[in-house]
């Protein structure tokens, strides 16, 4: 300890103690301070300007979609979604060309479109928002909002969503602040009952009002390595202005919450068949404010102005989601065996069964993979060493692999 009080920069003197953060050299110091100082000398010398704005550098050169393009590239991945994928293909264009705006004189200033996306698990959210990370080559990243608490309780400070967005940008700060971070499970962390409690609610209105300050666009100090294990790490500040946050959840009986306030809005009118809204349909009718009747607080909603939904995926859509899409499952399973040089089919009514077991298993598309892997182990097991090239799955042993796993015992 003694030694370290020592320490003192070598240009101006300070101690380590009067220094924000001290820079070890062979053997010299130098203090921020200095740092600071010989920056500025080196640019006014060389004629470069301080930092480089960081929307030249990232975003421009690489938004060039149209709304249109963004569906398009959205349909090869993504299977229905129509809605959603148009929605979202609007506000990510409108965002990216918000930012790439030369600010003219005059000009307005045009409001961030954050995006909520309401749907039940495995319908693809986090798959639309990778996609569009994916298509325009932003870093991203997705946090699970259930692990958020309130700063100074047990759990991840909301400052760790940007420091994981650093990461995925190597630590590139100008690229981290026009990332992508999609908050997962945004539902969880509705307000626990109407009215303030007694007990302090961390997890739930406490993480929302900590959320505020990053959705709405602010300058925030984020630890670069995360978390409160290294106290001693110098913060950097992200400006979180340009960075898109798309939160989704499941948002489970919003339907009901949807439906009883079309049928209030229709009172007197029930005889009328065009307002009947059809039990599939209601979640198309969703607004803003379903959610605050959820427990989200008003300041969350009206900083994620743009909500839509995610409509279940029916046997048709879980039956084109395990073929058609450019890495569907099952393209990705021969392309596994491929790697072996054997060639893998199956009978189209293997594909049926397995959007049939699926379906029981209720998670969406997310249980097609489970239950793939369940017909596909033992053969993947062998594969590295197998004389015969061609393997061929039929019903019997599609019915055989899943009667002896584990995936028998799901919930009917
Ligand atoms: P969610 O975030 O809604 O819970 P995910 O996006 O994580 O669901 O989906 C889980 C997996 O299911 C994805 O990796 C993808 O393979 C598949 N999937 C889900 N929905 C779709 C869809 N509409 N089109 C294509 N694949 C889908």
């Amino acid at each position: 300890m003694s030694e370290e009080k020592n320490i003192h920069c070598s240009f101006c003197g300070r101690s380590k103690d009067e220094a924000e953060m001290m820079i070890a050299g062979v053997d010299a110091h130098i203090c921020d301070r200095c740092v600071g100082q010989a920056g500025g000398i080196l640019h006014a010398e060389l004629g470069e300007k301080p930092q480089s704005n960081p929307l030249d550098v990232a975003a421009k050169p690489e938004f060039d979609f149209t709304p249109k393009q963004i569906k398009e590239h959205l349909d090869q991945y993504i299977i229905g979604q129509e809605s959603a994928k148009r929605t979202l293909a609007v506000a990510v264009y409108n965002h990216y060309k918000r930012i790439g705006l030369v600010p003219l004189k005059d000009a307005p200033d045009v409001d961030k479109s954050n995006i909520v996306l309401v749907g039940n698990t495995g319908t693809g959210k986090t798959l639309m928002a990778r996609t569009i990370a994916k298509l325009l080559n932003v870093p991203f990243t997705i946090v699970d909002a259930t692990v958020l608490t309130e700063a100074g309780y047990v759990g991840e400070d909301v400052e760790s969503i940007l420091t994981r967005l650093l990461q995925a940008a190597e630590y590139d700060l100008s690229r981290a602040q026009v990332g992508i971070v999609f908050i997962d499970e945004i539902d969880k962390i509705a307000r626990k009952g109407d009215n303030p409690s007694i007990t302090r609610d961390v997890s739930g209105e406490g993480v929302q009002q900590g959320l505020l300050k990053l959705l709405e666009g602010s300058k925030v100090n984020v630890p670069p390595k995360g978390g409160r294990k290294h106290p001693d790490q110098k913060y950097i500040e992200v400006d979180t202005t340009n960075i898109l946050f798309i939160a989704g959840g499941a948002f489970v009986g919003i339907e009901k919450k949807i439906g009883s306030r079309l049928n209030s809005a229709t009172l007197g009118y029930s005889k009328d068949s065009r307002n009947h809204v059809d039990e599939d349909e209601v979640l198309s009718y969703i607004t803003p404010s379903d959610l605050k009747s959820f427990g989200l607080i008003p300041e969350l909603i009206g900083r994620m102005p743009i909500v839509t939904f995610m409509s279940p995926l029916d046997k048709k859509a879980l039956r084109a989601i395990l073929t058609l899409p450019k890495n569907a499952l099952i393209k990705q399973y021969q392309h596994l065996f491929h790697m072996d040089d054997i060639s893998l089919t199956f009978d189209d009514d293997v594909y049926d069964y397995i959007v049939g077991v699926a379906i029981d298993y209720g998670l969406g598309a997310r249980g097609l993979r489970s239950v793939c892997e369940a017909i596909l182990t033992d053969h993947m097991f062998d594969a590295p060493g197998l004389k015969e090239k061609e393997l061929h799955i039929n019903i019997e042993y599609a019915k055989a692999q899943i009667d002896r796993s584990s995936l028998r015992k799901i919930p009917a």
